[in-house]
């Protein structure tokens, strides 16, 4: 089964999918990683971020390749040619780079094409933009997840301040979020935008707990298992 949990920067997805699978046995696929580890490669390659052509070289032949710790349904891990990029891809100059990287059609169609072979390996929680409407629109749960801009920009700082990692200005993190909205949902291929089916939360406020019992709700509805990983046995 696949969940496929789109929207824009900061509206909780990660939260969201690592709950998610946790309490549904299923495993999670950070697809805005695998842009960022591609952005990270370009720019070490000195690869300039409008050639659509040497991007999408870029990201067929470098693999991409994500570390799992036993038992965790997140990979800890992320590396690109065999480099670890764990942090090196959560920076502001990674933030920058990352849209126009993304906006690239050629390199769009080598992750897709990634991103659905890993998803047809096995029960996924799968967060993005396109997840819904172009990687897996035949996904059994579609969401589109949404906070108010000042929540994810809060939120978008406090995880920089835990990862040590990426700007902690309020209002810069602000504007770079809008900024990548704009960008994300602007673009010729593969807008961010809601799938019709998709079913529209909004984790403002303290309800993400009520946003992953909603969702894991949609996803035993379409036959994924009843029991609660998080706080039983005998679920993978
Ligand atoms: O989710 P995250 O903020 O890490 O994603 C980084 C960037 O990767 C987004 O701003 C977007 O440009 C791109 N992205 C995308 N399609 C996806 C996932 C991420 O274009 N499915």
């Amino acid at each position: 089964m696949i969940i496929a949990i789109d929207g824009p920067s900061g509206a909780g997805k990660s939260t969201v999918a690592k709950a998610v699978a946790k309490k549904l046995g299923f495993s999670c696929l950070d697809t805005g990683a695998m842009y960022r580890a591609i952005a990270w490669q370009a720019l070490a390659d000195g690869v300039a971020l409008d050639d659509d052509a040497s991007l999408g070289a870029v990201a067929r032949t470098h693999d991409i390749a994500f570390g799992h710790e036993a038992g965790d349904p997140a990979p800890k891990r992320v590396s690109i040619g065999g480099t670890d990029v764990t942090d090196a891809i959560r920076t502001a100059e990674i933030d920058r780079a990352v849209s126009p990287v993304s906006a690239a059609p050629s390199v769009r169609e080598a992750l897709v094409e990634q991103q659905r072979r890993i998803g047809c390996g096995g029960d996924y929680v799968v967060e993005g933009r396109d997840i819904g409407t172009v990687v897996f629109p035949e996904a059994e749960v579609k969401v589109f997840l949404t906070a108010s801009d000042e929540e994810r920009a809060h939120r978008r700082v406090r995880q920089n301040v835990d990862r040590g990692i990426g700007s902690i200005d309020f209002e810069e993190v602000l504007t770079d979020l809008r900024r990548r909205d704009d960008h994300d949902s602007s673009r010729a291929t593969s807008p961010l935008k809601p799938a019709e089916d998709a079913a529209h939360l909004d984790s403002t406020g303290s309800y993400i707990e009520e946003v992953i019992s909603r969702i894991c709700d949609m996803a035993r509805a379409k036959g994924a298992p009843v029991a609660d990983a998080s706080v039983g046995e005998g679920v993978r």
